[in-house]
Formats: structure tokens, sequence, C-alpha cells
């Protein structure tokens, strides 16, 4: 038989993501809704109690809860978060998704250069990561943004759009192809090729 409890270290998740979600968030949700304006303070508060970066593993700094991005942890949080408000929900877990991509990916140096920066407990360091374009979202294959190679560098040329904490975010993680077009199978060898530079 399958056991679907939480786990007490998920209960302990759970609890501090809804008490954090009565207290902090909703009582300034519907005022963020109106005014437009990026919840700093909010996001503060999240990261001082380490919202922000308990789903990346101890060894850059995060919480180490197990699972982390694909956990029942992440969803359980999610979920309490986004009762209080589904878009600082999605802001504050956007850091974790971000460096989702760098983990599974990236080299050990750019792990260690790029995730302990989410870690921080005094700054807050936000995330993006950049895959839904105008044309569609879910369908990856369908992806037009291009990235080229000119010298040390990448040049990136399209165009996303609905990307959480896009603009404001300390790193964007941007999906890119080399051949628009190509279907799924350039985009594997693409993703894995841009994780590459430094
Ligand atoms: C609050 C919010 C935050 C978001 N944050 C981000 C973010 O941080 N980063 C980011 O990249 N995006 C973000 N998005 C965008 C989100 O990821 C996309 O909306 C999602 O991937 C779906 O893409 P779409 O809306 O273009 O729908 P589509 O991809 O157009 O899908 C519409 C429908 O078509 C179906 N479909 C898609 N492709 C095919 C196909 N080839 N064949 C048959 N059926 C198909 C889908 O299953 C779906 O039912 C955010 C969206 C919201 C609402």
């Amino acid at each position: 038989m399958v056991d679907l409890a939480l786990t007490a270290e998920q209960q302990e998740m759970r609890d501090l993501a809804r008490d954090f979600a009565r207290r902090e968030i909703r009582p300034v949700a519907a005022e963020y809704d109106r005014s437009g304006e990026i919840p700093w303070p909010v996001l503060e508060k999240a990261n001082a109690i380490g919202l922000l970066s308990w789903g990346l593993p101890e060894a850059y700094g995060g919480g180490g809860v197990p699972g982390g991005l694909v956990g029942v942890a992440n969803f359980v949080v999610m979920e309490e978060l986004a009762w209080g408000c589904a878009g600082i929900a999605t802001a504050i877990g956007s850091s974790v998704y971000a460096a989702g991509p760098i983990l599974a990916f990236g080299t050990e140096e750019q792990r260690r250069r790029f995730i302990p920066r989410f870690c921080d407990p005094d700054a807050v360091r936000l995330g993006a990561l950049c895959v839904t374009e105008p044309q569609g979202g879910s369908d990856v294959g369908a992806m037009r943004t291009t990235f080229r190679r000119d010298g040390d560098e990448y040049v990136l040329d399209g165009t996303k759009c609905f990307i959480t904490n896009g603009g404001i975010a300390d790193l964007h993680i941007v999906f890119a192809v080399d051949r628009p077009g190509a279907g799924w199978g350039a985009w594997l060898r693409s993703s894995s090729s841009a994780t590459t530079p430094a």
C-alpha cells in the first residue's frame, strides 16, 4: 500500500509556509495586485527564513529539502504560499525553478558559481526561467529564440513572455535553439550546450 501521509519534515514545511502566507502575504496581496509593484518586503522576509532556497542542495547553501523542485515538499509549500497569493508564491518559487537547469545540465563550476547567490539570507537574488514565447509555451520544440556563439560570448535573439521575475531577476536562464524549426531534437542538443559557456 502507498503511504500518502506527509513526513514530519514536510508537515513542518507546510506549517511554516502556511504561517508565512497568513501573516505576511494575505494582508498585502490585494494592495500589490492593485499597485503592480514588486513585493520586495515580502520577498525579503521569505528569503530570511529560507523560503527562496529551501529546495536547493545544501552543498551550495540551500535548505537541502529532499526532492527539491520536484519533491512533494515543493508542491505542499507552493500550495500554502499560493493560498496567500498565487503571484507572490510564484515569485518566491522561481529561484528554485531557475536553478533547475543549472543543477541538471551545468558543470560543477557553474553550480558553485551560480546557485549560492540564491542562498544568501541577507540579500534577495531572484532567478527567472525564460522558456515561454509569444507563439507558445509548452511546445518547446517550436521555440524561435536563437543563440549563436560570438567569440567568448553567446548572442541571444528572440522574444520571451510571461516570465516570472523577468527583468528584475539577478540571473535569467534563457532557453534558446541554434536551428529554429528543427523540433525537439534541436532543443535537447541546444539546451545542453547552451549551459556550457561561463
Ligand atoms: C502566472 C504565470 C507565470 C508564468 N511564469 C513563467 C516563467 O517564469 N517562465 C516561463 O517560461 N513561462 C512562464 N509562464 C508561462 C507558462 O509556462 C505557459 O503559459 C505554459 O507553458 C503554457 O504555454 P502557453 O500559455 O503558450 O500555452 P500553449 O503552449 O499554447 O498550450 C495551449 C494548449 O495547447 C496544447 N499544446 C501545446 N503544444 C502542443 C502540441 N505541439 N500539440 C498539441 N497540443 C499542444 C497544450 O497542452 C495546451 O493545452 C507563466 C504563466 C503564468 C500564467
